[in-house]
């Protein structure tokens, strides 16, 4: 059998979307799967919602991870961090349908003012303790 798009070269397979007969020079490789020319914009077409689930933000992952340590040490300068980091995973995620991580975002954001403001509390405690 020949070629859909080239009748005189011998198909090499068949592509995944339409099922017709292509050659090796019209199958584009897409995930293990062979398309030809029109069905691979379709196949690209659906791949991001396909990774959608699958692409961390890193913003997210990186604000939980300053507003955990912020609690434990240099608080005041890791909480404001986590804070700014966790905003803009929000904005981010916001932005991109494609990036999960607003539960660790938000629960950066939560963390990082807690944290915030127990550093706070506990510089006023040690400057009215020092008096
Ligand atoms: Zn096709
Ligand atoms: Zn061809």
């Amino acid at each position: 059998m020949g070629c859909k798009n080239h009748p005189n070269v011998v198909a090499a397979d068949r592509c995944a979307g339409c099922a017709e007969s292509f050659c090796q020079d019209c199958l584009v490789d897409i995930g293990g799967q062979k398309y030809c020319g029109s069905c691979k914009v379709m196949a690209l077409q659906g791949r991001p919602v396909a990774a959608a689930a699958t692409t961390p933000c890193k913003e997210a992952d990186e604000a939980l991870k300053y507003a955990i340590i912020g609690i434990f040490c240099f608080g005041i300068i890791l909480e404001p961090m986590a804070i700014a980091k966790a905003l803009k995973a929000k904005n981010l995620i916001n932005a991109s349908p494609n990036l999960t991580g607003s539960g660790k975002a938000n629960a950066a954001l939560i963390i990082g003012i807690v944290g915030l403001i127990l550093w706070v509390l506990g510089l006023f405690m040690r400057i009215s303790q020092t008096r």
